[in-house]
């Protein structure tokens, strides 16, 4: 037997501080748990997991797509999306703050060896004449372009939507000009909850989405890429060459399907919260908030350095992220409520 108390595994698992950090530090539910312990498992390598596999079907009806797959980040996600759309020494268009540009150590070049072009947007959201102007034809100079990928919810912009009707110019463009699109939608159920539609009022313009389950959706691991059944295949074989390949990973799966089935639209609760807090702060002295937010992050510049802030904060119990010199990111999730929203704005307004 293992000793529990030794180990010092207490039974309270609720964290002390409000953690604002990122919607990535939400605990698994106790559906989670109980989902984990139940779920029948196999090697998903050799192809029999049953977990896994129920939670590639269940994504892949979710977005319309024909397939899926389990995949250990949203990072390898996007990163095999690229692979195989696009072949090395291709041209790809992304947004220039997007997380594939700034948050994937530059494994475009890396690993599926591409050019990225990036497009100007206003608050992550890109005219899709701007693209048209960025795409590169493929020459005797020239590389070709053959990815559009789009963020959404749009994280440095502050989770902003880019809205569906963009979704269907987007594809026209990259129709015309024979581009494979993938949208990086890590937070894609946060925009569809907050517009009231469907998830596929955007995935059915795209021909790959990788969505994640370890954020606003609370499973401990894991995101889904998902496309056509020909797509997928090319994937799983990118996965186990980066080293995806995951054995009895419907443990982890488990809590995907619990997040699917059931926490999705629960995410307007993070949204609300995220504007009550942006409506208490804006009036703060020394802060600055921009635009309310859409979803469920909120950026509020700083007159004094966000460092500054940031320890403040934390001698207060409140965990938030500089995401530049003069500005935090608070991010709501499940495991903040409103008393969490109270004690931020209380340590918000002692000041510095
Ligand atoms: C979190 C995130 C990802 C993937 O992150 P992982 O930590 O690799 O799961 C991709 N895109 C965006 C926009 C994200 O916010």
């Amino acid at each position: 037997m293992v000793d529990w108390v030794a180990l010092g595994w207490g039974e309270n698992r609720t964290p002390r501080d409000v953690d604002l950090r990122s919607d990535t530090v939400t605990q698994p539910t106790e559906a989670m748990r109980e989902a984990m312990a139940r779920a029948p498992l196999g090697d998903d390598v050799l192809g029999d997991d049953p977990t896994v596999a129920q939670l590639e079907r269940l994504a892949a009806d979710r977005v319309g797509m024909e397939d899926a797959v389990f995949v250990p980040s949203g990072t390898m996600g996007n990163q095999i999306a690229i692979a195989v759309h696009a072949r090395p020494g291709d041209a790809i268009l992304v947004e220039d703050d997007a997380h594939v540009l700034w948050y994937e150590v530059g494994a475009p070049a890396a690993l599926a060896g591409v050019v990225i072009r990036s497009v100007t947007s206003e608050r992550g959201v890109m005219a899709p004449e701007t693209i048209t102007a960025r795409a590169l034809d493929r020459s005797l100079h020239t590389p070709g372009t053959r990815l559009l990928c789009v963020e959404n919810t749009h994280n440095r912009a502050g989770g902003t939507i880019t809205p569906s009707a963009h979704f269907a110019a987007y594809r026209r463009i990259c129709d015309e000009r024979e581009m494979r699109f993938h949208l990086d939608g890590a937070r894609i159920f946060n925009a569809a909850v907050a517009a009231g539609e469907p998830v596929t009022a955007w995935t059915s313009h795209v021909d790959s989405v990788t969505f994640c389950l370890s954020k606003g959706l609370c499973a401990p691991v894991g995101s889904v890429l998902c496309g056509s059944a020909p797509f997928i295949d090319e994937a799983r074989f990118w996965r186990k060459r980066l080293g995806g390949g995951m054995r009895q990973s419907g443990l982890l799966a488990a809590c995907g399907i619990v997040a699917l089935l059931s926490l999705v639209d629960r995410l307007a609760e993070d949204h609300d919260r995220a504007r009550r807090l942006a409506d208490a702060l804006r009036v703060l002295p020394g802060l600055t908030v921009g635009s309310m937010p859409e979803t469920n992050i909120l950026m509020i510049d700083t007159d004094a350095p966000a460092a500054t802030w940031v320890d403040v904060l934390a001698s207060r119990s409140i965990r938030a992220i500089a995401f530049g010199p003069h500005r935090l990111r608070l991010v709501l999730h499940r495991d903040i409520d409103d008393t969490h929203v109270d004690r931020t704005i209380e340590a918000f307004r002692k000041g510095l």
